[in-house]
């Protein structure tokens, strides 16, 4: 076999087929490089309108937007954020900078975010927010999370990193919560390198963000701060991406979809190996990542089959490891089988907006092909080991 003759096909890729450059260089040519210039008011004003939410407050990054989202709403020292423990770890890490404590609830096992019907035995008197993950672009229930929080007296905040441009009951992520959190990491639906975003309907909110954001100056006196603030302003070039890229927010999301809808089309016969992606009845899926998972019965090693998918030029990744198996965040429990057997069992495969029919084709060929080789391995007798 000529290893050589494969093409790389890369996990996530940005798409910068926009304003971009042209925008780019006006931060350039005018010298508006840092933290002020009009792309931030016009990224900001594009991600509002497009949320269907009056405020959108954008940070350098995504890390940055849930943590000044999760201090403005007043998480502080001693209260519990209850959250899934299937997620990206800057989800737990946010909460840990508040010093609060993650309190984590396994996950739904169609669509893998949160499931809401063990939300309620997580609480306790020091709950203070249900932080909710619309995980690779499926949206969260969150009618039901909703009733909850308001009869606990909770706030509800999304990390909505992966899910721009998702639908829940018809209305966007990104005004289902509080406050929304989402990123514009390089590998993320839009992009601006490195960026972060907070969605709200709360205007007093929104305030006490852009105060928190620019390091708590006084608005009528500067240099003079009455609070510990941060900095985390976005740069007027980080923005001027965001302008260009949330311009065509429709395209970006569309063509996910539109490899997505691929993906089902190749992957149709083979549905008993493979668990596909699903969609509730109440939910459309951006697919940030197209996530597939092996049937319990029909499991081979999940780094093995990464492994080979790489030698075949094909980048994937591992479905999240658990928070709470990590170390700072470890728990022994057995409390959260569902997430434990969904990272240990699935894959994102590549899902990018530059990604043509063909490309799809190659990497299912393989992905089967992979799988297969595998499955063959494991039944072989292991009285053979030279
Ligand atoms: C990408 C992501 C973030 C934020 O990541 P940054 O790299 O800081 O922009 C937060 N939560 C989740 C679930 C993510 O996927």
């Amino acid at each position: 076999m000529n290893q050589r003759m494969h093409r790389q096909i890369r996990v996530a890729e940005p798409v910068l087929d926009g304003n971009e450059s042209l925008y780019v260089m006006d931060c350039l040519e005018s010298t508006w490089i840092s933290s002020r210039g009009s792309y931030i008011d016009r990224f900001e004003g594009l991600l509002a309108e497009y949320c269907q939410v009056p405020n959108a407050v954008v940070t350098n990054n995504g890390t940055t937007s849930l943590h000044l989202a999760l201090v403005a709403a007043g998480v502080g020292p001693g209260d519990e954020v209850i959250m899934p423990t299937l997620s990206y770890i800057a989800t737990a890490n946010a909460a840990r900078y508040c010093q609060a404590t993650p309190v984590f609830v396994d996950c739904e096992p169609n669509y893998l975010s949160i499931d809401p019907g063990k939300i309620e035995q997580a609480i306790t008197p020091r709950t203070k927010a249900i932080l909710s993950v619309p995980l690779y672009g499926h949206p969260v229930d969150m009618d039901p999370i909703q009733e909850i929080a308001d009869r606990h007296g909770l706030i509800v905040i999304e990390d909505a990193a992966e899910a721009i441009g998702a639908l829940y009951k018809g209305r966007r992520v990104g005004s289902l919560a509080d406050a929304s959190s989402f990123s514009f990491f390089g590998n993320k639906t839009i992009t601006t390198g490195e960026g972060g975003a907070i969605t709200t309907a709360d205007d007093q909110l929104a305030a006490r963000m852009r105060f928190l954001r620019g390091q708590a100056v006084d608005p009528n006196k500067n240099y003079w701060h009455p609070e510990v603030g941060f900095n985390y302003r976005m740069t007027n070039i980080a923005a001027a991406i965001g302008t260009a890229q949330a311009e065509r927010l429709d395209i970006h999301v569309q063509r996910r979809q539109q490899v997505a809808q691929w993906y089902f089309e190749e992957l149709a016969d083979y549905q008993d190996i493979f668990q596909l992606p699903w969609s509730a009845p109440w939910a459309t899926h951006s697919y940030w990542m197209f996530t597939i998972l092996m049937r319990p019965k029909m499991a081979v090693v999940r780094d093995e089959w990464i492994r080979l998918l790489a030698e075949s030029g094909i980048e994937s990744r591992p479905v999240f490891y658990p928070i709470h198996t990590m170390p700072m965040y470890f728990e022994r429990s057995g409390g959260y089988p569902v997430a434990e057997q969904c990272s240990k069992l699935g894959i994102n495969l590549p899902t990018h907006g530059k990604l043509t029919r063909d490309d799809v084709s190659y990497v299912c060929k393989h992905a089967i092909a992979a799988w297969e080789s595998l499955r063959r391995g494991q039944s072989k007798p292991l009285t053979r080991a030279a």
